[in-house]
């Protein structure tokens, strides 16, 4: 049996080597850490009106302005996206909101694929997801999207995704695999989320049963089963007690247009505090390179987020 002594002993020596880990880690880390001249990915919150109340989702506390990104601004994102092709490897078509309750969303899959952009996705709920819609994003070049479906019964689901119907959104997953069947087409492929929480029971392995038959593995489909994360004070499910031990790559990799032009680092800022930038009055490379960004990467190389209220509530630096 160990000793106290031994006890205390081993223990320390199990933190340093964490430490010790943490810290080589982060040498690593942040030797390769280079800012490309544009981001990599952008996301383009095309809207962030909601046709559900998920109950993890924290978008009932926006204080931000809510509606649909003017496609006017939409147009001028794209043109520079188009210049610098070269650097982009995705956009997405979302961030807080329903992406479907955009008319014009079928179009900027379009003028975003026509771009040049290799990868054009967003996250939807399905219950828009109309056989109409489904055959205009696939005409449209849509490369992947991602159904969040948090429920394996309708009282399961509809507990959880508030607003919605289990049936109808159910029929309209299944109608976008048979149409996507019947056209023989090869995209977009498809990522089906599950959340397990107390909602919904986290009946995983029932989730897994109900779309394994369903997706085609051969075009890439998943299922994925994720965990609730903090999203900024917005919403907390995890303890963010300990330090910052972690080096965010987020200003490095992402960046984040709300449908309104400001832009964020990060979708775990949800009401847009940590705002580094406006696309209205200046250009996505303009920002990328500016200041605030700048000031951000220095920041964060050296576990320094005192100035980011976001980050201090974000388990990711953990
Ligand atoms: S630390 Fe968290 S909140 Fe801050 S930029 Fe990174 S992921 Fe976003």
């Amino acid at each position: 049996m160990e000793s106290c002594e031994a006890m205390v002993r081993n223990k320390f020596l199990r933190a340093l080597r964490r430490l010790g880990k943490r810290y080589v880690f982060n040498l690593y880390h942040r030797s390769k850490l280079s800012a490309a001249h544009f981001p990599p990915a952008v996301w383009i919150e095309n809207t962030n009106l909601c046709n559900a109340r998920c109950v993890m989702c924290p978008r009932d506390k926006h204080t931000r302005p809510q509606g649909i990104m003017p496609m006017a601004l939409f147009e001028k994102l794209i043109s520079e996206i188009e210049k610098n092709n070269d650097a982009v490897t995705r956009v997405h078509l979302h961030n807080y909101g329903e992406p479907l309750l955009d008319k014009d969303l079928a179009l900027k899959i379009r003028l975003a694929k026509e771009a040049g952009v290799r990868q054009v996705y967003f996250v939807t709920n399905a219950s828009l997801l109309t056989e109409e819609k489904v055959h205009q994003y696939i005409a449209a070049g849509l490369d992947e999207f991602k159904i969040s479906f948090y429920g394996t019964s309708p009282e399961t689901y509809n507990n959880t995704m508030v607003g919605l119907d289990f049936e109808k959104t159910m029929n309209n997953v299944k109608t976008f695999f048979r149409v996507r069947k019947a056209l023989n087409a090869k995209h977009p492929r498809v990522l089906v989320q599950y959340l397990p929480q107390p909602h919904n029971l986290g009946l995983t392995d029932e989730f897994v049963s109900m779309f394994d038959d369903m997706i085609d593995r051969t075009l890439g489909d998943s299922i994925s089963i994720f965990n609730l994360h903090n999203f900024g004070g917005g919403r907390s499910y995890r303890d963010t007690s300990a330090p910052a031990c972690t080096i965010c790559d987020y200003p490095w990799r992402t960046m984040v247009i709300l449908q309104n032009g400001l832009v964020v680092p990060c979708c775990m800022d949800y009401n847009g505090e940590q705002v580094v930038g406006d696309v209205t009055v200046d250009s996505i490379a303009g920002i990328w390179n500016g200041t605030a960004y700048r000031q951000m990467r220095e920041m964060f190389k050296t576990l320094n987020y005192t100035r980011y209220p976001v980050c201090l509530r974000c388990e990711h630096i953990r």
